[in-house]
């Protein structure tokens, strides 16, 4: 086998590597914490693979050369069927809350770490066969759902919202039965860790503390190495883990902050989809909203609503509270552990909200002006009205920006933002408050900073169920243009107006579940 990609430690008497190999060097990352926290074993080949989609801006980050990508070696790395000189393929391990509920043991079933790579990213294949974590699944991914995961990853980035990444998709002939029976695809995800909060939950519910105080020296080593420094951590009394916990909470803060500002929902948020650096992660029954439904549940399994659009920022919380317990042990003992964990939970209540708060005065064209009294009534009394009659929440922002900016956008985005209203009194009247409260103001000026921070695009669920349709019939030009305009949604893209259009009356019939 060629050496494709080489670890970073072999000698300079090995043949020069390829294209793609030079930049692919692995260095050890999760596999140093030995044989508890996965099992290795290798992906398991699939027929016939075929490239799907990749995103040259991963490819450009990991350095890897656009021709090799088209390579029939790096076809058959990306579909899992040859693995990669110097990788080291494994299963981690980790458990989780699934719906409220304790889970027990869960582990990647289906996705296969490759290993790490020099310049710090995790490389995984998702849907790469069976492992010892699968549990009663065949290890696989259906096109659909990896289709979904794919653009998802790379429009969320797009946005500016933090998100593992997906590097390339490759699809194969190969049946897998679901519903119906569908065909297989791997998505290759890309992250600086994937670890997640089921990872320490697994070893604290099983008593294993210096597994799990190995685990969390790891990730504060790697990823958050402030919280060793005492000052930063004074308010905690200088304990690490407690700082791991706060810092967690204030990105996991950042992240929910910014879900809720471009109208995301995840659809699954167990805390075993929670990353410990505060990524979006597990692209399932996901649904950016259309109209604009605070009670809105994208996953159709999801029969309490527990996952619902308005409840996410406290399904985050009550995951921290898990988090938070997971690592109690090594907090320390008895009350002061208990205190020093709800103490490094706290900031969450004020982070968030305030996080919230400037993102939405960024849609509102309030953030270069301080902040005034009636300002989060403003804010507030917005989603109420887009509450009322169901607004289209892209179209909303993107077409007040426009009247802001005094531009014109192209397409359906461009028109009088009243137009989208029914009450039009009601909507007029809210908007000479934001006119006036934006008298005194540079308006071009602050047009064009809401044009940056309201999309024109966004991955609509009638936009990616259009590309998987195609796909399924071996045409992936839709996806491909699709996700040219999802890497960069806040541009006009007059070219692609169609899809920045109003769903159509049939987006509301789709029924998205965990079904994947
Ligand atoms: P999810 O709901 O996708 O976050 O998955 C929850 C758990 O089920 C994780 O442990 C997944 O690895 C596992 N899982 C989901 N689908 C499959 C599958 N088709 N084969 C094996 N494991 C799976
Ligand atoms: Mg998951």
């Amino acid at each position: 086998m060629p050496a494709t990609l080489a670890r970073d430690t072999e000698t300079p008497s090995s043949p020069p590597p390829s294209a793609g190999a030079q930049a692919l060097a692995w260095r050890a990352g999760f596999a140093r914490l030995g044989d508890a926290f996965f099992t290795r074993l290798p992906p398991r080949p699939l027929p016939s693979p075929q490239w799907v989609s990749h995103s040259r801006d991963m490819a450009r980050r990991l350095g890897l050369d656009e021709g090799w990508l088209r390579s029939a070696e790096a076809l058959e790395i990306f579909a899992g069927n040859r693995v990669p000189d110097g990788a080291d393929p494994m299963a981690t391990v980790y458990s989780g809350h699934q719906f409220g509920v304790w889970a027990g043991q869960l582990g990647d079933g289906r996705a296969l770490l490759l290993g790490e790579t020099a310049g710090g990213y995790e490389i995984q294949l998702k849907g790469a066969g069976p492992t010892p974590y699968s549990r009663m699944g065949d290890g696989r991914a259906v096109l659909r759902s990896s289709i979904r995961e794919f653009l998802a990853s790379e429009a969320m980035h797009g946005l500016g919202i933090p998100t593992t990444r997906a590097l390339a998709l490759t699809a194969s002939p190969q049946p897998v039965r679901r519903e119906e029976v569908e065909t297989a695809a791997v998505v290759t995800r890309v992250a600086p860790s994937f670890v997640r909060f089921g990872h320490f939950e697994h070893f604290a519910y099983a008593d294993r503390i210096e597994e799990l105080r190995t685990l969390a020296d790891y990730v504060i080593e790697r990823y958050y190495p402030e919280c060793r420094d005492c000052p930063s951590t004074a308010r905690l009394g200088g304990n690490a883990y407690a700082a791991l916990l706060e810092a967690v909470a204030l990105r996991t803060a950042r992240l929910m902050a910014r879900w809720q500002a471009f109208g995301f929902c995840h659809g699954v948020m167990n805390t075993d989809n929670m990353s410990i650096l505060g990524l979006t992660i597990d692209y399932g029954p996901f649904q950016f909203l259309d109209g604009f439904d605070p009670n809105h549940i994208c996953n159709h399994s999801d029969t309490q609503g527990r996952y619902a659009y308005n409840r996410q920022p406290n399904i985050a919380y009550w995951n921290l509270f898990c988090l938070g317990q997971a690592l109690l042990p090594l907090i320390g003992e008895g009350e002061p552990a208990h205190a020093l964990a709800l103490a490094a939970l706290e900031p969450y209540r004020e982070a968030f909200p305030a996080a919230l708060n400037e993102a939405l005065r960024a849609k509102l064209g309030l953030a270069g002006l301080p902040e005034q009294d009636g300002d989060r009534p403003l804010v507030e009394d917005t989603l109420r009205l887009l509450a009322t009659e169901r607004t289209d929440y892209t179209l909303f922002w993107r077409r007040l920006s426009h009247h802001v900016a005094g531009s014109t956008g192209t397409g359906v985005s461009d028109g009088p933002v009243i137009d989208l209203f029914v009450d039009t009194a009601a909507a007029r009247a809210w908007l000479e408050r934001l006119d006036a409260r934006l008298a005194g103001a540079d308006r071009p000026q602050a047009g064009l900073a809401m044009l940056a921070a309201n999309p024109k695009y966004v991955l609509r669920n009638h936009l990616g169920e259009e590309a998987i349709r195609a796909a399924k019939l071996g045409d992936f030009s839709a996806l491909q243009r699709l996700q040219a305009v999802l890497e960069a949604p806040f541009d006009e893209h007059p070219a692609h107006d169609a899809l920045a259009g109003f769903p159509p009356d049939w987006a509301s019939t789709i029924e998205i579940s965990c079904s994947s």
